[in-house]
């Protein structure tokens, strides 16, 4: 009897991207057997393993160590930097994210916001989605009073095919609890966001 073949030890199936890959450079009329394509499905199935890891991992964990502080004003986390992968043509969507919350009694560390917006990045995603994702796991997690969530990207699906300008960028928010309930703190924190740059 052989012996069982050892649970795979990445959930990334690479050498299914492999074939894949080399299945689209036919499918194009490429010579996937030439020397500059090589090894072009290898590092492709490892660039893919890197940008969709995200897939494979928790955000939460990035959210269980909280401080209790007597603060109810206003957190801005501003202009982190975003890198994702549109779910409709699997190309970067490159922009920044700004996160606001209102804190319930519970702060968590600052580093924390980036690393959470960098699991649910790392997937294919719609940035409208990726907006509320965020909005609502740390509305949960951090049973704060409210959250807003602004992300402003450009989409290189829109940008390498001349449909928009180059520098075009698409900008979506969420806004939860106090910041949607409350027009006067929501225009303060867009203010804070925006303000200075515009
Ligand atoms: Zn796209």
């Amino acid at each position: 009897m052989p012996e069982p073949s050892p649970a795979p030890s990445h959930p990334i199936d690479m050498d299914r991207i492999q074939r894949a890959v080399r299945e689209i450079l036919l499918a194009v009329g490429e010579d996937p057997d030439r020397e500059g394509l090589l090894e072009t499905p290898d590092r492709v199935a490892r660039m893919y393993a890197e940008v969709f890891q995200g897939l494979h991992q928790d955000p939460r964990v990035h959210l269980t160590k909280l401080f209790t502080q007597r603060c109810d004003e206003m957190v801005l986390v501003r202009d982190i930097r975003l890198v994702s992968f549109c779910e409709h043509h699997l190309l970067p969507v490159i922009g920044q994210a700004h996160v606001a919350y209102i804190p319930n009694g519970k702060v968590v560390g600052l580093s924390k916001i980036p690393r959470v917006i960098d699991v649910l990045s790392k997937r294919p995603q719609l940035q409208e989605r990726l907006t509320q994702e965020v909005a609502d796991l740390l509305m949960k997690e951090l049973g704060a009073r409210g959250v807003a969530v602004v992300i402003e990207a450009s989409h290189s699906c829109m940008t390498i095919r001349g449909v928009e300008k180059p520098d075009s960028s698409f900008v979506t928010s969420a806004v939860r609890g106090g910041f949607k309930d409350n027009p006067a703190t929501r225009s303060e924190v867009m203010s804070l966001i925006f303000g200075s740059r515009r």
